[in-house]
C-alpha cells in the first residue's frame, strides 16, 4: 500500500495520526517481503543534527495504521530526545509488524537489515520493544548502521540499564523540585511495565528502599521480579486508582491520557516509555493544573541513546554513565524554566530541543 493511501485511509477510518502531519517527517519506507513475512515501517523524522537514530520495535498491531501512527510519533520522538541531550543525531525509529514471540526470525531479522542498509547510514537502528541483542547481530549481519550490539562484537550492548538510570536521575530530580528532597525511600513508586528498563528501575528503587508496586501484562515478568526483590504486584488497569507518590510509566505510550489524569493520584510523573502524553498539550496541560510534576520523557529516557551514541563516537562507558547522571540537572533546569515561563514542563523541554535544531539549520 502507498503510504499516501495509508494516510488517506487512517483518515477515512477516523484515526488522527496524533497532531502531526507526514510532512513533519524527511522520509517513510515501507518494507514488504513476502518470503520472509517481513512487514516493516522506517521513518526518518529529521536529519539535521546527524543521521536519523533510533531502535527497531516489534509489535502486533491491530492494523497498518497503529504501526505507521507509532513510528511517525517514535521518530519525531527521538529527534527531540538526540537534540536536548545535545548529541550530534537525528531522530528516525522503525517497527516491524508481528508478534516478537512467535514470528520472529534470523531471515526476518537479516531482510530487515537489507533496507536498512539501503538506506545507505541515514538511518542507524538499535534495539527496541519485542528486540534483543541478538536479532541486533542478524541485522549487523546486513548493514553496519545497526548500534546496541553485543560487548562482545564491540559494541556498547544492551542500552536499557542507561535508560533506566537516567529515568532514576530525572525521577530524583523531579522529587528534588516538588519536595526540597530528592531521596525516594518510603515514596511509593508504581512502575508500569517491568521489562528491560523496568526491571533496572525497579533495582534502583529497591536499592533506595522505595516502596514499589510493578504491573505488567505478561505474569511471568511479575513472578520473576518479585522473586529478587521486594515488590507488591498489582495487576490490570486498577494500578491508577492506586495511592501514589510516582507512576512511572515503562511500557507502551499514552497511558497519560484523561481516563488515568482523572484517576491518578500520584505527585509525580517520571517513567522511560515514549511518547506517555496521548495528546501532548492538553494533557500536560492537565498534568500542571493537577500539581503533577511530568518529567519529560524524551529528556529522561535518552540514557539509552547517550549510550549507543557513544559507541559510534568509540564506546566509553564511564563517559555515558556520567553523560546519563547529567538528567538530574537538565530535568531540574526544565522543571523551574516552565514553572518561571508559565508553560508546561514538556513545552519547556520542546523549546529548548526544537531550539538546537533551528540553530544548526540556521548555521
Ligand atoms: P520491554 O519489551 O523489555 O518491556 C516492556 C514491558 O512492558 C514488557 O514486560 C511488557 O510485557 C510490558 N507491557 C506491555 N504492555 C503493557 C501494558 N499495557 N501494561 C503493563 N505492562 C505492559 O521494553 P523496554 O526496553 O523495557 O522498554 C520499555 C519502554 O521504554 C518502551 O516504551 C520503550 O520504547 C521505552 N524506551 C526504552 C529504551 C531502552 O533502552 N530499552 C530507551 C528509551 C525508551
Amino acid at each position: 500500500m502507498k503510504i499516501a493511501d495509508t494516510y488517506k485511509k487512517a483518515k477515512n477510518n477516523g484515526l488522527v495520526l496524533s497532531n502531526m502531519t507526514l510532512m513533519e517527517h524527511e522520509q517513510v519506507v515501507f518494507c514488504q517481503d513476502s518470503e520472509t513475512g517481513l512487514k516493516a515501517i522506517i521513518a526518518i523524522h529529521n536529519t539535521t543534527l546527524g543521521p536519523a537514530l533510533g531502535g527497531t520495535r516489534m509489535w502486533n498491531y491491530d492494523n497498518e495504521y497503529d504501526a505507521l501512527n507509532d513510528v511517525l510519533r517514535l521518530s519525531r520522538g527521538m529527534s527531540l530526545k538526540a537534540a536536548i541531550s545535545g548529541l550530534d543525531l537525528g531522530g528516525g525509529k522503525a517497527v516491524i509488524i508481528g508478534d516478537s514471540n512467535t514470528q520472529k526470525t534470523e531471515v526476518l531479522m537479516r531482510k530487515f537489515g537489507q533496507y536498512v542498509e539501503s538506506l545507505g547510514g541515514k538511518y542507524i537502528t538499535a534495539e527496541d520493544v519485542g528486540m534483543n541483542t541478538k536479532d541486533m547481530e542478524y541485522v549487523r549481519m546486513e548493514t553496519k548502521h545497526v548500534t546496541g550490539i553485543p560487548e562482545s562484537m564491540g559494541g556498547s550492548g544492551d542500552p536499557s540499564p542507561f535508560t533506566a538510570f537516567g529515568v532514576y536521575m530525572g525521577m530524583k530530580a523531579s522529587a528534588k523540585y516538588k519536595w526540597g528532597n530528592d531521596s525516594l525511600e518510603g515514596r511509593t513508586v508504581v512502575v508500569q511495565g517491568v521489562g528491560h528498563v523496568g526491571e533496572n528501575l525497579v533495582r534502583h528503587l529497591s536499592e533506595e528502599k522505595a516502596n514499589i508496586i510493578i504491573n505488567d501484562i505478561d505474569d511471568r515478568r511479575l513472578d520473576a521480579l518479585s522473586e529478587d526483590y521486594a515488590v507488591r504486584i498489582v495487576r490490570g488497569d486498577s494500578i491508577f486508582d492506586l495511592d501514589m507518590d510516582i507512576y512511572a510509566p515503562c511500557a507502551l505510550g499514552a497511558t497519560v491520557n484523561p481516563d488515568t489524569l482523572n484517576r491518578l493520584k500520584c505527585k509525580i510523573i517520571a517513567g522511560a516509555a515514549n511518547n506517555q502524553l496521548a495528546d501532548e498539550v492538553r494533557d500536560s496541560q492537565t498534568c500542571s493544573d493537577k500539581g503533577i510534576v511530568y518529567a519529560p520523557d524524551f529528556l529522561i529516557n535518552a540514557g539509552g541513546l547517550i549510550n549507543v551514541y557513544s559507541e559510534i563516537k568509540g564506546y566509553d562507558r564511564e563517559s555515558s554513565m556520567n553523560q546519563t547522571r547529567e538528567i538530574y540537572n537538565t530535568t531540574l533546569e526544565i522543571l523551574k524554566k516552565a514553572e518561571l515561563d508559565s508553560i508546561t514542563t514538556h513545552v519547556a523541554a520542546l523549546e529548548i530541543a526544537e531550539q538546537r535544531i533551528k540553530n544548526r539549520k540556521s548555521s
